[in-house]
């Protein structure tokens, strides 16, 4: 659906903003691109709706090659992409109605297909009783509630989001965060959101790519760059490498509170196992609707067979690491 290959950045003032960027990004995913400030988030959104160009490497969405559009073209394309700001972007002069009703206007609808839609729409954002009032008299999430509306008149098959709750408190972020959610499920966009926040990535986003200085530093699903730690999750989030025992082996483990309680995980592996062992970490993170709990523990080396078949036959997932903290690659 969206495909980036070898795509590369240049500003005229020859700042290499992007480079050698490549994913893969499929139709239902709600994709995070995470960084830094700086990092080309917001340049790397861009390129996939034509709003800036690339010098090198392709992007591909929906079939088209972004920088092969023509003028004409590109505003056609532009109807399947919805994009949403951290500032809202809303027109203070017109009512909610009106600011949602725009992009149909522009596009000459009739007045009958406008009305269906945007009362569809302001259901949708739980905003009927606005559709009135002026943006200045709502709050940051309903102007963002508004956004989203508008964003999805044209009903895109894409949506992009800027940094689309940055602007927001924390309880308002989860309620906008649980609205794409809902859109994503409902009606199957594909949603690509740029956060430099953890927290955005862990309540809605199945894939990520953690971008750095204009390269990809990591990128896979949350769930696996939960569990693999990488050095540029680390670097992001503020965490140090954990110094591991020397002697014995260190495994992370990590699964699904929904399916299994971690302590009683923990319980069987002794019970059943009678091993021995250290819990060096554990943790428990949230995850979309779920809950990730994560366990770092020290065997001694001849129950390493034992231990990961263990896990194996309980389709919990885990890797081996160092005993400064990094994944062990066999
Ligand atoms: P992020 O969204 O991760 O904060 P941006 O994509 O906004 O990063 O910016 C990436 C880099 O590109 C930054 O160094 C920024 O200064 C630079 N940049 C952004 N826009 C322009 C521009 N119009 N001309 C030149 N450099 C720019």
């Amino acid at each position: 659906m969206i495909t980036a290959t070898g795509l590369k950045k240049v500003y005229e003032n020859k700042n290499v903003v992007l480079e050698d960027i490549n994913f893969k990004i499929e139709k239902g995913d709600v994709y995070g691109l995470v960084g830094r400030s700086g990092a080309g988030k917001s340049t790397l959104l861009r390129c996939i709706n034509g709003l800036t160009d690339y010098q090198d490497g392709s992007m591909k969405v929906n079939g088209y090659e972004v920088k092969d559009l023509n003028t004409k073209q590109i505003k056609e394309f532009r109807k399947n992409v919805g994009m949403i700001f951290q500032h809202f972007s809303l027109l203070e002069r017109k009512s909610i109605y009106d600011n949602i009703a725009l992009p149909m206007r522009c596009w000459k609808y009739s007045k009958k297909e406008i009305d269906s839609k945007v009362n569809e729409l302001l259901e949708l954002v739980e905003l009927k009783d606005k559709a009135g009032a002026r943006p200045r008299n709502l709050s940051g999430g309903q102007k963002q509630r508004v956004a989203i509306a508008r964003a999805l008149t044209m009903n895109p098959n894409i949506l992009l989001c800027d940094e689309a709750t940055s602007a927001l408190d924390p309880s308002t972020t989860n309620s906008i965060l649980d609205l794409l959610s809902d859109i994503n499920k409902k009606i199957g966009i594909t949603i690509v959101l740029v956060t430099h926040e953890m927290s955005v990535i862990q309540r809605i986003c199945n894939k990520i790519s953690i971008l750095e200085n204009g390269k990809i530093a990591s990128q896979g699903t949350v769930k696996d760059i939960f569990l693999n730690q990488p050095p540029a999750l680390k670097r992001l989030i503020g965490v140090e490498n954990s110094i591991l025992p020397e002697k014995g082996r260190n495994i992370r483990f990590m699964y699904s509170v929904a399916k299994l309680e971690g302590s009683e995980l923990i319980v069987r592996i002794v019970n059943e196992l009678n091993i021995k062992f250290s819990i060096m970490e554990s943790s428990t993170q949230s995850y979309r609707n779920d809950k990730l709990s994560t366990f770092v523990i020290n065997i001694d080396d001849s129950d390493f067979n034992l231990v990961t078949n263990y896990l194996d036959k309980n389709k919990v997932e885990w890797i081996e690491i160092k005993n400064d903290g990094n994944e062990v690659r066999n």
